[in-house]
């Protein structure tokens, strides 16, 4: 065990007594106030504080609810006289302590309460070391599945961007040939680089592909780089074009696209913010008569902003969820989430200086609101 326990009195005698009982067992620290167990706190790792309720300043009690809140881990016991039980009681049933010991102490009932206290904070921390590991090799899991779609992704225009290149060598050493051995029929010529010339435009349509691409995953964005003003009614006309054929299949689409004032942004991902937010909420449909679902997508105008409303009449965000959904990786999908549409956009949304909400829709689905600052003028 490597934590410390620490002991917090105003009393020196006390400090002394407490020293020579945790021997050569246990590491202890010693701290004459609240503020200064706090500042030693912040430079040595402590498992469990002891605290004498009477001090001057900072009471016991005012100490273990600021450690409480810096220090989550660490086990917090108080030390009482008798005549003040009432209080160590109330604040134990309150959360703040994890038990009391009475003044004068038994040097074994210490030992025994301090050895379970670092106990307790090395299960405590190691529970929670596993956690994070865990949840990190859910997101290389996930970085995995991600990386095996984008590779998919790519195969189709690598592999004709290379055959095109291929078949460009190959026809350009017959070229070469021919005409080193002085036997070009010039409309034979003619014929063959006519071809060339579209399998180099077939070559470029392939690295274009690849290009977009390459820009659709690439995350980050320095809003005044990419800045430019855009109009959000245009944006989502065409994003709502890619996914018009899903969209008539399953659904009704009430569309209210009033003009609005431009917002500064990128076209490119302000449209992945419309994608991922009509996507979601098709998915989030039912299986039903189309007629019965309702996709609405309208733009409004608060002072000073314009807001994308994106609501469905599918079962809304259960609230249990509800605040983990705008976290990378978290989605209740089972086979087809990544749970990275959400965190995106609003990443996004944030970059621009905007805000991205979700509540429930007046049907009881979800509706999801992205406000954007309007550029002036
Ligand atoms: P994914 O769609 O891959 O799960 P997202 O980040 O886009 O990832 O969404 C995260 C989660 O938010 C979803 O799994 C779902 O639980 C919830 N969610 C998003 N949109 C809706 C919606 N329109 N209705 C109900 N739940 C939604």
């Amino acid at each position: 065990m490597n934590a410390n326990v620490l002991y917090v009195d105003d009393d020196a005698a006390n400090l002394t007594v407490f020293t020579a009982a945790c021997g050569s067992e246990l590491p202890c620290l010693t701290a004459r106030s609240g503020a200064e167990a706090l500042a030693l706190m912040r430079h040595h790792e402590v498992g469990v504080l002891l605290a004498d309720q009477r001090m001057p300043g900072m009471t016991g009690v005012d100490l273990a609810e600021q450690v409480r809140a810096e220090f989550p881990d660490t086990v917090r016991m108080l030390v009482t006289a008798y005549s003040e039980l009432s209080v160590a009681i109330d604040a134990i049933n309150r959360g703040h302590f994890r038990r009391y010991l009475r003044k004068p102490w038994d040097q074994r009932e210490l030992r025994a309460a301090l050895r379970e206290g670092l106990e307790l904070y090395e299960m405590r921390t190691h529970a929670k070391e596993m956690e994070r590991r865990l949840v990190a090799t859910e997101r290389v899991y996930a970085l995995g599945v991600i990386a095996a779609g984008i590779g998919h992704e790519l195969r189709n225009p690598v592999g004709w961007t290379r055959s095109n290149l291929h078949l460009l060598r190959d026809g350009l050493r017959e070229l070469r040939a021919r005409v080193a051995d002085g036997v070009a029929d010039p409309r034979v010529l003619a014929d063959r680089l006519a071809e060339m010339e579209d399998e180099i435009a077939d070559a470029i349509d392939g690295i274009g592909r690849i290009a977009d691409i390459a820009a659709s995953i690439e995350l980050s964005m320095r809003a005044s780089e990419e800045g430019e003003p855009v109009d959000l009614a245009e944006v989502v006309q065409l994003t709502l074009r890619g996914v018009q054929g899903e969209l008539r299949k399953r659904s009704q689409l009430e569309l209210d696209t009033r003009p609005v004032p431009m917002v500064r942004g990128s076209r490119t991902r302000l449209g992945q913010v419309v994608l991922n937010l009509v996507v979601n909420a098709l998915e989030a449909l039912p299986d039903r008569p189309r007629a019965e679902n309702l996709v609405r997508v309208r733009l409004v105008q608060p002072p000073g902003a314009v807001r994308l409303e994106v609501e469905d009449n599918g079962p809304g965000i259960p609230p249990e969820v509800a605040a983990r959904i705008f976290d990378p990786f978290f989605t209740t999908k089972e086979k087809m989430g990544t749970g990275l549409g959400l965190a995106i956009s609003r990443r996004i949304v944030e970059e621009l200086g905007g805000r991205i909400e979700a509540e429930r829709s007046r049907e009881g689905g979800a509706r999801f609101s992205v406000t954007l600052p309007a550029l002036k003028g």
